[in-house]
């Protein structure tokens, strides 16, 4: 998609935006629980980080990933804040670079949102971080928000394809969901079979990726979920410890034989701040 192309694209959808009401509430959000009866492993990460410094882009480009979704709030910037960490400044240099301008797509349930007042916040992150930045009328991790998605990567010069996204972000209910609701519906079945389904098939997120990572650049169960546990001010903490006791819980009863490495051939080592520096600012990691 050229500049122009991405002007619009971006116009079309804040109009859309504007026209409609205010939501509150995170409805998609606070429904997965309900899911999570019938289809226990869409809250299952497929790579779990501390922050996108472990990330190899350039490995995740070789493996035939070509596009990024983008969480904001405590994955990129401080909640609520525009401008990119500092201490990530390199990586997302690296991440830009190796999928390409346009390919790296910043999806937030704050900018861009119901909740950003004429599409302000989602102008200045877009002008910080370098990124195109989605408007979606419903939060992630709903059906609308994913097909946003869907429709911004198809439009691109060279489409990108659902399986082909990476998906990175701090909140297990809202971008580890999205991912993998991304990829059932890539398998082009309904939600409610997909419950049903999920909940009784072998393998779900974590023995899908066993798959994907067994043949070479196979990336045919994508996207990759990838969930950032480092977080940069504190914020929902009951919340992301609900969530990381799910994730413990549900991951302990799958049985052994299902259970698949990580794919940390994506992983990299991080070396360690210079002496005398400020240490990192992470509570949990
Ligand atoms: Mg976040």
């Amino acid at each position: 998609m050229t500049a122009s192309g991405l002007n619009a694209f971006v116009t079309c959808h804040k109009v859309s935006y504007i026209s409609t009401t205010r939501m509150p509430l995170n409805l998609p959000g606070l429904l997965v629980p309900f899911q999570l009866l019938f289809n226990p492993r869409i809250i299952l990460p497929n790579l779990v980080v501390k922050d996108i410094r472990h990330l190899d882009f350039r490995a995740l480009k070789e493996a035939g990933y070509c596009g990024a979704v983008f969480d904001k709030d405590n994955c990129l910037t401080l909640p609520h804040k525009d401008e990119l960490v500092p201490e990530l400044r390199d990586a997302w240099d690296e991440c830009r670079d190796a999928f390409g301008e346009g390919n790296v797509l910043i999806v937030s349930n704050s900018a861009g949102s119901n909740s950003d007042t004429g599409g302000i916040q989602a102008e200045s992150v877009k002008r910080s971080l370098r990124a195109p930045v989605l408007f979606h009328s419903t939060p992630k991790p709903g059906y609308s928000c994913i097909k946003a998605i869907q429709r911004y990567f198809s439009s691109l010069r060279t489409p990108v394809r659902p399986e082909q996204l990476i998906v990175v972000g701090d909140r297990v209910f809202t971008d580890v969901v999205l991912a993998n609701r991304l990829r059932n519906l890539e398998r082009g079945s309904g939600l409610i079979y997909q419950c049903f389904r999920c909940g009784f098939e072998r393998g779900g997120t974590i023995g899908t990726e066993n798959d994907a990572t067994s043949s070479h650049k196979s990336i045919e169960n994508g996207p990759l979920a990838i969930w950032t546990t480092g977080v940069w001010k504190r914020e929902a903490t009951f919340m992301r410890w609900c969530e990381k006791k799910l994730v413990d819980i549900i991951q302990r009863r799958i049985p052994l034989d299902e259970i698949a490495p990580a794919p940390t051939r994506f992983i990299k080592e991080v070396p360690p701040p210079p002496v005398g520096t400020r240490p990192w600012k992470f509570w949990r990691g």
